[in-house]
């Protein structure tokens, strides 16, 4: 990680694969906003940055648990993932996606377990909030929270698809990547 290029602030988006990250940066990206502004090759391949208006950059880091991936090489993955999560000082806030529709898995859990013990700021985010029905929304939200062990104000729910809670988290992004100098 030590080839990431230099940014004033960060923050970073993660969550295991198929948790619905692309499709929530790019609503966030809203046409543009956002240029895309390197692909580091190799084994770090599946990180993109973005460098937002104010300069900030936004990590969109590999998504973990992927099944196709051997253990080998998914072990590395989230041995760097981790390393990068705890030791880069531009990091300000951890973006830690949950699939809103199935809750927190157990990677979920070590996740959020890590940046809980190592005193990472993070916030979770639910994806997919167009998936639950109306009718089981906030059995869905108490729930997912308590298997987060957070309370329920400190999720955000979003959904790519209709665009609910997008404001909201582009404004936080845009919050804390404004500080940028
Ligand atoms: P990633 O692997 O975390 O980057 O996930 P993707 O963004 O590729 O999304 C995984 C799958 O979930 C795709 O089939 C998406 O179309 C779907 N998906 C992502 N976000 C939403 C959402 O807000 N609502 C719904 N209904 N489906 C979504």
């Amino acid at each position: 990680m030590s080839t990431l290029p230099e940014s004033p602030v960060e923050v970073a988006f993660v969550g295991r694969s198929n948790v619905g990250k692309s499709s929530l940066i790019n609503a966030l990206a809203n046409r543009k906003q956002l240029a895309k502004v390197s692909n580091t090759p190799g084994r770090t391949q599946l990180i993109n940055l973005f460098e937002t208006p104010s300069k900030g950059t936004i990590v969109d880091l590999p998504g973990y648990g992927y099944a196709k991936v051997p253990g080998r090489i998914r072990a590395g993955w989230e041995k760097m993932i981790v390393g990068y999560l705890l030791e880069r000082e531009e990091l300000e806030m951890v973006f830690v996606l949950v699939d809103g529709e199935i809750g927190p898995t157990k990677l979920d859990v070590q996740m959020l377990e890590h940046l809980r013990e190592n005193e990472v700021p993070h916030t979770i985010v639910a994806t997919k909030h167009d998936k639950v029905k109306s009718s089981k929304r906030d059995t869905r939200k108490r729930d997912l929270a308590a298997g987060c062990e957070v309370a329920q104000k400190d999720v955000m729910w979003v959904s790519a698809s209709s665009g609910v809670g997008i404001d909201s988290l582009r404004n936080a992004v845009n919050g804390i990547l404004g500080k940028a100098k």
